[in-house]
């Protein structure tokens, strides 16, 4: 069988894959992808690969489609399961690592380190300009908390903060098992001191973060998310930074990548990193073993446990 690794994998991943199958490994623009897919059994990608209906289509002996990572927006799935294709996930592997940075951006934004760090190497001292907060004894509010969103309530919980979140999904049980208080968004956007976003993108989270929303939030608090762009209305957040409706963001991702021209990149109260939740030796260990795993089972004819199309199967 061949396996298309069109994004990098980790090398213990793609040797797993290699005992196995024919893999080539190679990271191919979307007019190659287009031209070789009809070769491929199987796909991996990451996020940068876009799984288009048009390449769907070309997609004559594509069995399975497996994503290194949680979401799958860089996949048609509507098109992926009218053609009997699985398409599984790794969602477990980047938790620990997204959360770890959700928190990390918290604490820039508290201590404003990264202005800290500009201003130390351009030879200035600015230690009575750089007053900040304690994370202990706010309140986070959490827009989705699911693996990713009750692990950053886990630390959180920990170092002295009280959670909140709207997830209308979650059962009350898994929120208080995590010592999350759920309760309305409007409720999450007015009380907290900082509102991280952990939802998945869905027709219904796109944009639930508008200028409405920015509004109802404290003037002294903080955005985070490390979940999808186009959750928050982009320009809307520029707006309401400088207007200091909210005292700074801290974002991962963003409506377009890389953000090339927005004015995010020049507003001392923006924490921006490029899309780097994931980006851990360990996470992308763990991610890539994953993927592996869940593509060999759906080859070798065992139902992956993480199959995002399950109907696929009825097929
Ligand atoms: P998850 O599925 O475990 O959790 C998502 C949660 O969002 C669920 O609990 C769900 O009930 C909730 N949700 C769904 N619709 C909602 C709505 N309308 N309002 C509020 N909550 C809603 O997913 P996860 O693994 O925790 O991932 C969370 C997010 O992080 C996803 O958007 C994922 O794409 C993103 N992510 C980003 C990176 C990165 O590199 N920055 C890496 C991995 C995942």
């Amino acid at each position: 069988m061949k396996v298309l690794v069109a994004d990098k994998l980790d090398e213990e991943a793609l040797k797993a894959l290699k005992d196995r199958f024919d893999v080539a490994a190679e990271e191919v623009s979307p007019e190659r992808l287009l031209e070789v897919i009809g070769d491929y059994d199987a796909l991996v990608v990451r996020s940068r690969t876009k799984v288009t209906k048009e390449v769907l289509s070309r997609a004559g002996r594509l069995k399975v489609i497996s994503r290194a990572g949680v979401g799958v927006d860089n996949i048609d799935i509507v098109a992926a399961t009218e053609k009997g294709i699985m398409v599984v996930n790794a969602p477990a592997g980047s938790t620990q690592s997204v959360a770890e940075l959700a928190v990390a951006l918290m604490l820039s934004l508290a201590r404003n380190i990264p202005r800290a760090d500009r201003s130390m190497k351009e030879g200035t001292w600015e230690k009575s300009q750089l007053k900040g907060i304690e994370l202990s004894g706010k309140t986070l509010g959490l827009v989705g908390s699911g693996r990713i969103g009750g692990r950053v309530a886990e630390i959180c919980k920990a170092i002295g903060i009280s959670v909140i979140s709207y997830d209308p999904y979650l059962p009350e049980e898994l929120a208080t098992e995590k010592g999350i208080r759920l309760t309305s968004l409007e409720e999450v956007l007015r009380e907290s001191d900082f509102v991280s976003v952990h939802a998945a993108l869905t027709d219904e989270t796109r944009h639930m973060i508008d200028a409405a929303a920015l509004r109802k939030m404290k003037r002294t608090a903080y955005l985070v998310n490390c979940a999808r762009g186009p959750i928050v209305h982009e320009e809307s957040l520029v707006e309401a930074l400088e207007q200091g409706l909210i005292a700074g963001a801290g974002l991962d991702v963003y409506n377009v990548e890389p953000p090339l021209g927005s004015p995010l990149l020049r507003m001392e109260n923006a924490v921006l990193t490029p899309h780097i939740g994931a980006s851990t030796r360990e996470g992308q260990r763990r991610t890539g073993l994953l993927a592996a795993e869940q593509l060999i089972k759906a080859l070798e004819g065992e139902e992956p446990e993480f199959l995002v199309n399950r109907e696929v199967l009825s097929v």
